[in-house]
């Protein structure tokens, strides 16, 4: 790695030049190293690099050059000593639980977090003996209530996903140091360029690498970040139960990460813009947008972000049925259940990914019939603003 003066250069400048180091062939960009082993020069190498006693890679399921290279480069823009790649963010969640958590203790998670994370908490850490709580992510005095004495760790997502709820990081340390838990922090909405919960105290922080760390639509990919001997603890876990990045998807991610500030910019930029315009469209109501000042968790969301990040959720007036006419009559932006794309992506969460609850479950979840969540690209926003506002007015009948 160039790091010589890694800890001078500023976050986009580490996001560029942070790197392995040249083949030999004076290559510029780093290159790809699609091998599943290495090989040695001779057995004692090989003994000591077994042994740890020399660095060196081994076999693909435990380091590759280009997952390290993505690690090194996470754990300078995050401001950890360390992180993690995994095989997606949902690999990389399941790891920060399962290296930490064992039968008899207790997590209390925020109610506001993503739909599989939701899954583990409700299906397989029960099965497994772990009991779970989840709490409102925006009232810490019932974070308190939920604590006893087997408690061990705090999973909160901020900004929630889809209801972009906003949790007090600073008080969800203080909170944890006084319990003695660990504060693991999904950081996939904001990335961090946008906020680096380590700064509030956070000993875990994850990613779905898939959304703006990416941020061209094209793999799969996560990220726990963290206190090097919380990391270490994961990689064994994940040397051993292989929820591996490929070395493909790794060298996408750290090439993504190159330009990482610019796109989050221009996120913004089109996201607060897109926000304005839906707070005075006739059509909408509860426009959410963690910057606007309408947002209850706005003043919070200042503190601790450097901007809003690129998704805004509205509710349509005419509830799901307007909803489901509000897709269909959109004719640029993309229906798909992603987000962090350069191009504009649309969802309406109760038609699709949670029809299957009853109403009054996706009321307790947070998601209304009329709930869209727009994911502003990087398009020019007035087409982005031209294709949602007709799609407005086509959806009204
Ligand atoms: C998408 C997402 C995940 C899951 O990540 P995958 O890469 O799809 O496994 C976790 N948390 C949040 C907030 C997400 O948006």
């Amino acid at each position: 790695m160039h790091a010589a003066n890694r800890n001078l250069m500023k976050f986009e400048t580490l996001a560029i030049r942070l790197q392995t180091a040249q083949t030999g062939e004076r290559e510029h960009s780093t290159p790809m190293f699609p091998t599943s082993s290495f090989v040695f020069d001779d057995a004692e190498q090989m003994r000591a690099v077994f042994a740890d006693e020399e660095e060196g890679n081994i076999y693909s399921r435990f380091t590759n050059p280009n997952c390290t290279e993505l690690e090194d480069k996470i754990a300078a823009l995050e401001g950890t000593d360390d992180a993690v790649t995994t095989a997606s963010g949902m690999a990389a969640i399941f790891a920060s639980f399962m290296a930490f958590l064992k039968a008899g203790d207790h997590l209390i998670s925020s109610r506001a977090v993503f739909g599989s994370t939701h899954t583990i908490l409700h299906q397989y850490l029960p099965k497994w003996g772990i009991e779970v709580t989840l709490v409102d992510p925006t009232d810490p005095q019932t974070w308190n209530d939920a604590v006893r004495g087997n408690t061990k760790m705090f999973f909160v997502e901020t900004p929630s996903n889809p209801g972009l709820d906003i949790i007090d990081l600073e008080a969800a340390k203080s909170f944890c140091v006084k319990n003695n838990l660990i504060l693991n922090v999904d950081n996939c909405f904001a990335t961090p360029y946008l906020q680096q919960p380590a700064q509030w105290g956070a000993d875990l922080i994850t990613h779905s690498a898939t959304k703006y760390i990416d941020g061209q639509g094209r793999v799969v990919g996560g990220i726990v970040a963290g206190r090097k001997e919380l990391i270490t603890e994961i990689k064994k876990l994940c040397r051993s139960t292989g929820p591996s990045l490929s070395p493909f998807n790794a060298w996408v991610l750290s090439k993504s990460l190159e330009t990482l500030a610019v796109r989050m910019d221009r996120h913004c930029d089109n996201a607060e813009k897109l926000a304005q315009f839906l707070a005075q469209h006739p059509q909408c109501t509860h426009v959410r947008y963690p910057f606007l000042d309408s947002h209850p968790g706005a003043a919070i969301a200042r503190k601790q972000m450097k901007r809003g990040g690129g998704l805004v959720t509205f509710e349509i007036a005419g509830g799901l049925e307007q909803g489901k006419r509000f897709l269909d009559a959109l004719k640029m932006l993309s229906l798909t259940a992603n987000l962090g794309d350069t191009r504009s992506i649309a969802t309406h969460p109760a038609s699709t990914t949670h029809a299957k609850l009853t109403p009054e479950a996706r009321v307790e979840a947070g998601i209304t019939d009329g709930l869209i969540r727009i994911s502003a690209g990087l398009e020019h926003i007035d087409d982005i603003i031209l294709d949602i506002g007709q799609a407005l007015i086509m959806s009204e009948q």
